[in-house]
């Protein structure tokens, strides 16, 4: 049995007076494409930030998260995650987060960094095997005739592309997905899901993405967790999300969630 991807003990987060994750639990194995849905507030966001401790010095938090069996945070204390762990964990933002006046192909060098000695990870010291490596990943997401050019000449759907390809070039055995098509057009949203479900099939990568429409999570995901006001309100098969139960997930939230 292969130690599980991601695996989430009693969880729970304030803040302030504030509760924000009331006693979490799941489990995630390697290999799943995982939709995390709910309404805005839920506390999806702080969910996924939690997994990779993005938060550091967190005095809210208790609970214990393990990421490829390495523990990410034990009871109060999020520890620090290591160089390692950080590189093998890779993060995607709704709003993209690329160096706009950069290029595209630099862009998706900087992944790198966070692998790299630290001696090393300098701008312009990128290896030629590193530039190959950034040209293939490119190409996984279909842009490799943009390498050249500065990266805030793209639309949204070609800027989220380039932040998968630096993804890519983490050795990432997880890939946590923060609303990464909420600000993109259908289109561009169901290439972006093409070509994660296609990163996850054929690498085997775990991919955990928040998801605003049900309707793109049943289509991409097996299996949906649900957070209502903070706590795990479904996890199983997206199938078994009937009407009734959607219904009463969002029911209380704003018009714009459904
Ligand atoms: P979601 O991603 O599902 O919309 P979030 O995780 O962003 O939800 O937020 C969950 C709740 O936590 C919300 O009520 C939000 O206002 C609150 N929250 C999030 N971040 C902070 C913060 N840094 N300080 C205080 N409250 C926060
Ligand atoms: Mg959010």
């Amino acid at each position: 049995m292969s130690i599980p991807s991601i695996v989430v003990e009693r969880l729970s987060k304030t803040f302030g007076q504030h509760p924000v994750l009331r006693d979490i639990d799941f489990t995630i194995h390697a290999g799943e494409m995982v939709a995390l849905i709910g309404p805005s507030g839920s506390g999806k966001s702080t969910l996924l930030r939690h997994l990779i401790g993005l938060t550091r010095g967190d005095r809210g938090a208790a609970g214990r998260v393990r990421l490829q069996g390495r523990e990410v945070q034990a009871g109060g204390r999020l520890a620090r995650a290591s160089r390692q762990q950080r590189c093998r964990t890779g993060y995607i933002f709704q709003q993209f987060n690329l160096v706009g006046r950069l290029s595209v192909l630099t862009n998706v060098l900087i992944g790198r960094l966070g692998c790299m000695p630290r001696g090393r990870a300098l701008f312009g010291r990128f290896t030629p095997e590193e530039r190959d490596m950034a040209r293939r990943a490119l190409a996984r997401v279909g842009l490799e005739a943009l390498a050249d050019q500065r990266a805030n000449t793209l639309s949204g759907g070609q800027m989220q592309r380039v932040a998968i390809a630096r993804v890519l070039m983490q050795d990432t055995d997880v890939i946590l997905a923060d609303e990464p098509i909420a600000s993109l057009d259908p289109r561009s949203a169901r290439e972006v899901m093409q070509i994660l479900e296609r990163v996850n099939a054929e690498d085997g990568r775990t991919v955990v993405i928040t998801l605003h429409q049900v309707e793109v999570a049943r289509r991409f995901c097996k299996r949906a967790i649900a957070l209502k006001a903070g706590r795990l309100y479904f996890d199983g098969p997206i199938g078994e999300l009937t009407d009734g139960r959607l219904t009463a997930l969002y029911e209380n939230a704003g018009l714009d969630e459904l």
